[in-house]
């Protein structure tokens, strides 16, 4: 039996990237899972190779809240119960504090942060009706550390952490746990817009000098993310988590 078995998640951002890996993932570890994006064309995809009476797609933006609300509607009402939430949707916007317009600072956040809150706020009546729960917010390892260009990217995922810390706080009286997932250097699609910022050389040089001197694999990440979802954590909460290679872990970050 899976870890997930009897659970059922709503996962955001689920149509590409570490998303649908979350998705795949949890799927394989027995859960039922709705799951959402703005891509609906990559979501409809991705729902299209997995069972309908497992996996169900839906248009969800994470800064709406009339989207929240129905997603939350789908999940109650297909699978009966909602348990595991997991904040995965995430933009990564490039630019100086100089250069950047104050919008696109704002929409990182809005995303980033903002959607986080939104999603917490929007499962506490629904895992407070299934007795319990548990809420995986992805955050970074630039929610610990700062770069150049990174400052709106960095802010919204240092945000992350304050949420999660101050919602484990509220939410523990109903049973939800709420922890941090910090990944860094993980190839999925925003990995590959970031490195085009970089030249190959940097790149190399960079990777060789990590502890576990290669990028991330996205699964690596999902199975941490089951981990925190699944009862195997239940005395977690309020916790931030790196899966990153060692890369913040020495001076050289
Ligand atoms: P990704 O491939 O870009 O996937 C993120 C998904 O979220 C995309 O499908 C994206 O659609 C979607 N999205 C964007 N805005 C949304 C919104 N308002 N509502 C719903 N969905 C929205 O990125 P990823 O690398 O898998 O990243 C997943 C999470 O991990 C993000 O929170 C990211 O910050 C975090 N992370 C990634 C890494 C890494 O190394 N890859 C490292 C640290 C943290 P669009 O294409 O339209 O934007």
């Amino acid at each position: 039996m899976g870890r997930l078995a009897g659970k059922v998640a709503l996962i955001t951002g689920g149509a590409r990237g570490m998303g649908k890996s979350h998705v795949r993932h949890f799927v394989a570890e027995g859960a039922k899972v709705v799951f959402g994006d703005v891509l609906d064309d990559w979501g409809a995809a991705v729902a299209g190779k997995l069972d309908p009476d497992v996996a169900r797609y839906v248009h969800h933006d994470v800064t709406s809240e009339a989207d929240w609300t129905a997603a939350v509607a789908t999940a109650v009402e297909t699978f009966g119960r909602l348990d595991i939430l997991v904040n995965n949707a995430g933009i990564l916007q490039h630019g100086k504090i100089a250069d950047m317009a104050v919008e696109d600072f704002r929409r990182s956040l809005d995303i980033n942060a903002v959607g986080t809150w939104l999603g917490i706020k929007s499962v506490i009546g629904a895992m407070t009706a299934a007795e319990g729960g548990s809420i995986v917010n992805i955050s970074s390892i630039e929610g610990f550390a700062g770069a150049a260009g990174l400052a709106a990217y960095s802010a919204s995922k240092f945000a992350i952490r304050g949420i999660t810390r101050s919602a484990a706080q509220e939410l523990g009286q109903f049973g939800i746990r709420v922890n941090s997932v910090h990944p860094g250097g993980i190839l999925t699609p925003m990995a590959m817009s970031m490195a085009g910022n970089v030249d190959q050389d940097t790149a190399t040089n960079f990777l060789s000098r990590l502890p576990i001197p290669r990028f991330g694999e996205p699964i690596e990440v999902s199975r941490l993310v089951a981990f925190l979802a699944s009862d195997e954590s239940s005395y977690c909460t309020g916790s931030e988590f790196l899966v990153d290679g060692g890369m913040i872990s020495g001076p050289g970050y």
